[in-house]
């Protein structure tokens, strides 16, 4: 008897908070699978059953990936299709799977996106920041040094910024990311997205770190920081003469008004004249 073709991999993004995420073709590819390999088997056990999906769960978390490895390109190989599914969001985004993935390409096994949601793209859909261009930074270094330096690194970046955060470290994060990329920068706190209390801070990075260090919100729930870019080159070259003018027009007018003048005055865009304009009251303004 001829061999059975090997099955396929599917690894099947999962809600991010809100069940109505999981997608239609989602729960069919679940259904149909002969195995469903889960980051938290308990986790995603509830969420199958929600679906009356009944298919047998194995873990592949972080520690066991490597192990589990053979035993699933095993069962793909037997003709078995499985699915990979992460605790939430998309697999091997900050997540678990790559490791699979990689191991299945390369045996020569079909691997198939089902594809839904992500924090990190769902944050950066309404962040209001440029995206045709950005850089995922997934999470920090927990370590202050290590963070510090790798926030250095970043600080010419044009891209838009995408960070994963821990509440418990949000305040800590903003205050090293004002330090390093200057406190104007416009950046995005998104929290609980897709969750009953999804909240969506915009603001300087100066005003979210003050934010954070006082609202006990924002130290509890899931988070993504979105940040701007650092500006052209181009425009860093004028600004000592934007500097000058806003510095003299502060000290006379409201913000946003001295914000306009300067601009027109030293032939700067209006949204650069603003942002240098907060930079230059936060800096004046003591902690
Ligand atoms: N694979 C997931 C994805 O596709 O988004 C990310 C997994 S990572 C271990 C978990 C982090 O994603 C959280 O700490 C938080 O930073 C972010 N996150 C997940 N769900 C979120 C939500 N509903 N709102 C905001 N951030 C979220």
């Amino acid at each position: 008897m001829a061999n059975a073709p090997p099955g396929r991999l599917y690894v099947v993004a999962t809600p991010i908070g809100n069940l109505g995420d999981l997608s239609p073709r989602a729960c069919e590819v679940l259904k149909a699978c002969a195995l469903v390999a889960a980051e938290d088997t308990r986790h995603s056990g509830a969420l199958l059953r929600h679906f009356q999906i009944s298919v047998p769960l194995l873990s592949l978390h972080d520690h066991n990936e490597r192990r589990r490895t053979p035993e699933l390109l095993a069962r793909l190989q037997a003709g078995d299709d499985v699915a990979l599914v992460s605790d939430a969001g998309t697999p091997a985004i900050s997540d678990p799977g790559f490791e699979v993935v990689r191991a299945a390409a390369a045996a020569g096994i079909e691997v198939r996106a089902v594809p839904g949601p992500c924090a990190a793209i769902a944050a950066l859909s309404i962040a209001g920041l440029p995206t045709a261009n950005f850089a995922f930074e997934g999470f920090l270094p927990s370590r202050p040094a290590a963070r510090r330096r790798r926030l250095a690194a970043l600080a010419a970046d044009p891209r838009t910024l995408v960070f994963y955060e821990s509440p418990h470290r949000i305040a800590e994060m903003l205050e090293d990311c004002a330090a390093a990329f200057g406190g104007a920068r416009a950046a995005v706190v998104a929290r609980e997205l897709t969750k009953l209390h999804e909240q969506v801070y915009r603001d300087s990075l100066a005003a979210l770190r003050a934010r954070a260090a006082e609202a006990a919100e924002l130290s509890r729930g899931e988070i993504v920081v979105v940040i701007e870019g650092a500006a052209a080159p181009a425009d860093a070259a004028d600004s000592g003469e934007l500097d000058r003018v806003l510095g003299a027009l502060l000290a006379e007018l409201p913000l946003a008004q001295a914000a306009r003048l300067a601009a027109r005055i030293a032939g700067a865009r209006d949204n650069d004249a603003y942002r240098r304009a907060l930079a230059l009251r936060d800096a004046s303004v003591p902690d």
